[in-house]
């Protein structure tokens, strides 16, 4: 196995773009996660404005015997939203079911789950924004009375019932808090955006999972993992797994900074975190569209890439970075990409 995982082959035949090293998306072994999540809120490093926001919160909650009011968190995939729901849950003591927007299938799959919640327990949906509308629509009383309305019986015998609910709490999950419907979002009582990490919080992060993991590794080692991991907890914690693997390979004990920068070589994962696929729509806007704007399914189709892959996954830390803007045109490169590229940038 060793072999095919530290090869440039990676990105050659055969390359799969939703399994790259860097994807914020999960991927097939990350099935160790769960091992690594924080459970409490001391251990879940940064996002430091919204632990102290939910800290106030949930301490008036507890304080009035109430349920905790249903939160929307929103970011990028990875940065720690379904640990967050967990950890809330655990702050307050309660339990939580977990669920998400694509498996629910019918309305009364919901209602199912709504009416089996008990006081204060929690609801935990991820990617809410892919509900469907008329599943969604059982939500709206849910969140705001606590009840659930249904209509028994047909024609003029038509009758709509209330059904009462317990107080719980519904935190919901999203990549894309602008395709939440309105009543949907309006009925959340706190929004909470997660940021990317700096590379200090990605070290400690990295440094706490490597002593779950059981490994010893230079917090120079660290550093190198935390700055190519694109402000990403879940990518920060694939790479250490990625090299541990690689020092195990080399007989090494302890992780160095000599076999990260090594195996994040093999790994074809640069100094900035970016790899194959990040390099291929940089190229593809420099050299097939000079520079751009182009559109979202042009680039798609010169790259072989999901417009979607792009747009969710791809771009959002090239913006981040400054290589990449967005005008109403299209995509443009801006000349810290053409420098990162080693291209010279038109004046
Ligand atoms: P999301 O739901 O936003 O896609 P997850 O909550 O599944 O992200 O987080 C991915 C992984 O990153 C988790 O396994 C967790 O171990 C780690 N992680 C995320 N946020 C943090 C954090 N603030 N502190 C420590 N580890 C984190």
């Amino acid at each position: 196995m060793i072999s095919s995982q530290f090869t440039k082959e990676n990105g050659g035949e055969g390359f799969d773009p939703e399994q790259r090293v860097v994807s914020s998306l999960t991927i097939d072994d990350d099935e160790q996660e769960n091992t690594l999540r924080p459970h409490t809120m001391s251990e879940y490093v940064g996002q430091e404005k919204i632990k102290k926001n939910l800290e106030v919160f949930i301490s008036a909650a507890k304080n009035r015997g109430d349920a905790l009011d249903h939160v929307l968190l929103y970011g990028p995939p990875g940065l720690g939203k379904t640990t967050l729901a967990h950890v809330i849950a655990s702050e307050l003591g309660a339990q939580i079911r977990v669920t998400s927007g694509p498996a629910i299938e019918k309305a009364a799959d919901l209602a199912s789950l709504l009416t089996n919640l008990e006081k204060g327990d929690i609801l935990f949906i991820d990617e809410i924004h892919r509900l469907n509308r008329n599943i969604e629509e059982v939500l709206y009383p849910a969140m705001e009375d606590y009840s659930l309305d249904f209509v028994s019986g047909k024609g003029p015998m038509a009758r709509s019932i209330r059904l009462p609910l317990k107080r719980f709490t519904l935190i919901g999950a999203t990549t894309r808090a602008g395709m939440l419907s309105g009543p949907l979002r309006d009925r959340f009582g706190m929004m909470l955006r997660l940021e990317m990490y700096s590379s200090e919080e990605l070290k400690r992060i990295v440094m706490r999972s490597a002593g779950i993991l059981g490994v010893s590794i230079e917090p120079e080692a660290a550093l190198e993992l935390a700055k190519r991991s694109r402000g990403t907890p879940r990518i920060a914690n694939r790479l250490l797994r990625r090299v541990r693997d690689f020092a195990q390979y080399e007989n090494s004990n302890v992780i160095t900074l000599a076999i990260t920068k090594k195996s994040l070589h093999l790994m074809d994962v640069d100094e900035l975190g970016l790899d194959v696929t990040d390099r291929t729509v940089l190229e593809a806007i420099i050299d097939k569209f000079a520079g751009g704007p182009v559109g979202l399914d042009t680039l798609a189709a010169a790259t072989g890439e999901e417009a979607s892959t792009i747009e969710d996954v791809v771009e959002p830390f090239l913006i981040q970075l400054g290589f990449i803007s967005r005008t109403p045109r299209g995509r443009m490169c801006t000349k810290n990409a053409y420098d990162h590229m080693g291209r010279v940038f038109p004046e």
